[in-house]
């Protein structure tokens, strides 16, 4: 028996895109064209006929697909199977951990270090890249914290697409290299994120090539969507109380938001949606500030700085959604140090055994500090998400060493 049912990729599926919109302002753009954003300058958001939908998939023939997050073919954008960039995006594990000692409730860790590239930036990309490839893109252009372009270079390298990324200087020897390694062109540049930005701005006239910067065109949020229709299905379509996402650009947070309502007008989910809680660093809390100033908007955070460089991102193009999502499920922002965001990283790999990234970190730093504060009940049922690899970033110095041919000193081996 094979493992893999190719027949699922060989065959094309219905579609059932209708058009996109404005997120913003709600206007009408016909799908099947290449898009970056609305006149407004906001977001696109991809809409389907969601009936027909319903009609066509039941959740018995889910089950008999591939454990990917092609299995939602129905409520993804691409027509063609042909056109699928694909690396093997597996169903990543929900693994159930002591609480913490924060609360009573049941806690588990969404863990999207598995995916190709060692991060969920492999969910936005698959679905980018694809769409780029079905509209005949050839030469994609991405800022990138480090993540997001290893992604980018490997899907864009699957399907024979040129790749321009470029990082701030700072970012993760490990991410440049990598982005190097599979075939893109990379560059450090004297800024931050938003800077870089500019750069993929400016060179789109003479360079030609697309910009896939974040929420810049419409298909990453379909991509990063996969992560609340995952979630639904795994938890038997009954959503869990609470769910912590590290908040960047806010794809993945905007993406599931945008899922579970989706599966709610499929009549699909029919419970209490999850209060959907932004997590930041108090190095870089635009949204956190936005959210407790009671604006729409959020401004750019000056000299933003944490070891959380995925989250390090001082100006979101899709901030309105990302507050309109919080705001919506009853949800809130919250801030957390640095310290405390190391200090979780330790505990999660030393008492439950899971290396999470130091994003990944900052949502059980803030489960734990909300817990404390009361803003999370201690009984609510809570989802982290655990982004990339803990593998991927700098780890702590281990220096013990042994001379086998010297008498050894057992006794001081347990100090
Ligand atoms: C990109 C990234 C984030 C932030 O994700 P967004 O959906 O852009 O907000 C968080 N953690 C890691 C590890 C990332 O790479």
């Amino acid at each position: 028996m094979s493992p893999v049912d190719e027949s699922f990729f060989a065959r094309d599926f219905p579609t059932f895109v209708s058009h996109l919109e404005c997120g913003l302002e709600g206007d009408h753009y016909p799908a099947d064209e290449l898009h970056g954003l609305s006149k407004a300058g906001r977001p696109l958001l991809v809409r389907y006929n969601l009936e027909a939908v319903a009609a066509s998939l039941d959740k018995q023939a889910l089950t008999q697909r591939p454990a990917e997050l092609w299995r939602y073919r129905e409520l993804l954008p691409v027509r063609r199977s042909a056109n699928i960039a694909r690396l093997g995006e597996i169903t990543t594990p929900l693994i159930e951990t002591a609480t913490f000692a924060a609360g009573s409730g049941r806690v588990w860790v969404k863990d999207e270090g598995r995916l190709p590239t060692g991060s969920f930036k492999a969910r936005g990309l698959c679905m980018a890249v694809s769409m780029a490839k079905e509209l005949g893109v050839k030469r994609i252009a991405m800022p990138t914290n480090g993540n997001a372009g290893a992604a980018l270079a490997a899907y864009a390298s699957s399907v024979g697409i040129e790749a321009f990324i470029f990082c701030p200087e700072d970012t993760p020897e490990v991410n440049v290299r990598e982005i190097e390694l599979q075939g893109a062109k990379v560059w450090r540049v004297n800024g931050l994120i938003h800077d870089c930005g500019k750069l993929v701005g400016q060179g789109k006239e003479p360079m030609q090539w697309f910009d896939l910067s974040t929420l810049k065109e419409p298909y990453r949020i379909e991509g990063k969507k996969t992560m609340g229709l995952e979630l639904a299905e795994q938890f038997g379509w009954e959503l869990p109380d609470v769910i912590l996402y590290p908040t960047g650009g806010g794809t993945g947070l905007i993406g599931m938001w945008k899922a579970f309502q989706e599966l709610q007008q499929m009549g699909w989910v029919t419970g209490k949606l999850p209060r959907m809680i932004a997590v930041q660093a108090e190095g870089c809390a635009p949204m956190v500030k936005a959210f407790e100033e009671n604006q729409q908007h959020a401004e750019v955070w000056e000299n933003a700085s944490t070891v959380a460089a995925g989250i390090r991102v001082p100006a979101a193009v899709g901030d309105f959604l990302i507050l309109r999502a919080v705001r919506e499920s009853n949800g809130f922002a919250c801030a957390v140090s640095d310290d405390l965001i190391i200090k979780a990283q330790k505990e999660a790999a030393q008492k439950t055994g899971v290396l999470i990234c130091p994003e990944g970190a900052a949502t059980l730093a803030a489960y734990q500090q909300e817990i404390a504060s009361g803003r999370i009940d201690k009984q609510e049922s809570a989802v982290l998400f655990n982004c990339a690899t803990g593998l991927k970033y700098p780890m702590p110095e281990a220096n013990r060493s042994l001379d086998r041919h010297a008498p050894i000193d057992w006794e001081a081996m347990r100090l």
